[in-house]
């Protein structure tokens, strides 16, 4: 394979800066590797390949004219490709979320997030696939065909970032955007053996970022390991006045950590995330690199998040009541599809059965109903309670320990069509991701082994709110002494 694929976010930006390679061709690489793999991995929803050269001629040209101004400091990303989710909004670039509701729909703005990235330079190939409106779990619920995993094109790359995912393990681009409003970065990222980051909700501002569930939804990056995701990170958050549950907060920038140690962090290793039913091979992976970080010197806890149990429920409440606000929007006058009617009535109808697919569809039915008059307090009020108590878990949980390690899914990768005619089974892949959103807490998923079929196996650790830069340094420590994130899919 071409060298230039393997080359993290750091030694791409190296060999930016000191002339060993072009943006132009840097991004070239990129396009040929997608040319190369699409019809297997179909990673895209939609291609911006001749943008993305011109932009990195522009950034090549850029960079030149630097050397004639020495004080001149260049944006840091300068020149580097990435992939977008198709939920996150580029100026003049078609925005499906995966919706044929979205087929033709160009935003006229860009997502803050993806703004904030093209402001330090990167260069974006295109967007990427996901489950529609980022409902599901396997990125199978697009309307413009699967995606399948690198690692085993039988397999499902998770969801709803899948196609972020998948494009960063097949290296068909060293980094990519994703959102995750119950697990969409984390879990995709442990399917596809590459590290994930949610950020604290409020630290990324999500103008742009098409809502889902808005008191969930975050945007974050998947990339070759935690430094890489780290360098894409710090420059997106930040307060941005045009999302106002935005905040600043410090350290707004990560230094790569120079000691060696772990020494003295404290790590809960929560027992309800130990379950049973779970592929035994996770738990043995999960629990080898809880060992890892004690040697590094780490200390470990066993803890209790007693309301674990309830997160699912909850937030199968909470996600489709806010969607079914949400995605009113879609109502065939203003955005999107449009289906030829007689009557204003029959308008909204034909166009919003004709555009949603089935899930979008379920996910509106249970909102609605779970706010509807006589249920509101029942389901939705309920929901809201025990969102506080799951919160609490945490609160407490944060006062015993600096971080939390869990496995991101209770099994690896599962099949094509596995899930697809049974929704539960579908929703049970978030078990151990949801309670994070719920929380507004960071998590970080990265790869700590692979199984028996050669399948990634994803750890997640978590850090109280606006701690982030633990959660880098911690797996970014763990990566020094591991080369699990730097293992190729055999399709490769
Ligand atoms: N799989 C979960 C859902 O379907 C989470 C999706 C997400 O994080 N966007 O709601």
């Amino acid at each position: 394979m071409d060298d230039r694929l393997t080359l993290t976010v750091r030694q791409a930006l190296q060999s930016l800066q000191n002339g060993s390679l072009s943006s132009e061709e840097l991004t070239r690489a990129c396009i040929e590797q997608i040319e190369r793999l699409e019809s297997k991995i179909h990673a895209f929803i939609t291609l911006t390949a001749e943008k993305a050269l011109e932009d990195a001629r522009r950034a090549d040209a850029r960079r030149i004219a630097a050397h004639r101004h020495p004080d001149e400091t260049l944006p840091s990303l300068l020149g580097l490709p990435i992939a977008v989710k198709d939920l996150l909004t580029v100026a003049g670039v078609r925005c499906t979320c995966g919706s044929r509701i979205l087929e033709n729909y160009v935003p006229p703005f860009t997502a803050t997030a993806v703004q904030r990235l093209v402001d330090a330079g990167v260069v974006i190939v295109g967007k990427t696939n996901t489950d529609e409106f980022a409902m599901g779990s396997s990125t199978e619920n697009s309307a413009y065909g699967a995606t399948f995993n690198p690692w085993d094109t039988g397999r499902v790359p998770g969801g709803s970032s899948g196609g972020s995912a998948a494009a960063v393990a097949a290296r068909m681009v060293p980094a990519a955007l994703g959102t995750d409003t119950g697990g969409s970065v984390r879990q995709p990222a442990a399917f596809c053996g590459v590290t994930g980051i949610k950020p604290t909700y409020g630290r990324v501002s999500r103008y742009g970022l098409v809502a889902y569930g808005s008191s969930l939804d975050t945007a974050g990056v998947l990339a070759h390991s935690a430094e890489d995701a780290a360098i894409l990170f710090w420059p997106m958050a930040g307060f941005d006045p045009l999302d106002a549950t935005t905040v600043e907060q410090p350290p707004s920038v990560w230094h790569t950590p120079e000691s060696e140690t772990l020494k003295g962090l404290r790590i809960g290793v929560p027992k309800e995330y130990f379950l049973p039913g779970m592929q035994p091979e996770v738990e043995e992976k999960v629990r080898a690199a809880i060992r890892m970080l004690a040697e590094l010197g780490g200390e470990v806890h066993e803890i209790s998040l007693p309301h674990t149990e309830y997160a699912l429920p909850v937030y199968y409440l909470i996600a489709p009541a806010e969607a079914s606000a949400n995605l009113a929007r879609y109502d065939g006058v203003r955005f999107g599809y449009r289906a030829s009617a007689d009557t204003l009535g029959e308008l909204f109808n034909l166009s919003r059965s004709r555009g949603f697919g089935a899930e979008v569809k379920r996910r509106i039915m249970l909102g609605t109903y779970a706010l509807s008059a006589g249920y509101y307090e029942a389901y939705y009020g309920q929901a809201q309670k025990v969102r506080t108590l799951i919160r609490r878990d945490f609160e407490e949980a944060f006062q015993q320990v600096d971080i939390i390690a869990t496995p991101v899914t209770p099994t690896t990768a599962f099949r094509v069509g596995e899930h697809r005619d049974d929704p539960l089974a579908m929703y049970l892949e978030d078990v151990f991701t949801l309670p994070t959103n719920l929380a507004g807490v960071p998590g970080l998923a990265f790869p700590v082994g692979f199984d028996r079929q050669g399948l990634p196996v994803g750890m997640q650790i978590m850090a109280s709110h606006f701690r982030e830069d633990l959660l880098f340094s911690v797996a970014y420590h763990y990566q020094q002494h591991t080369d699990w994130h730097r293992r190729l899919p055999p399709l490769l």
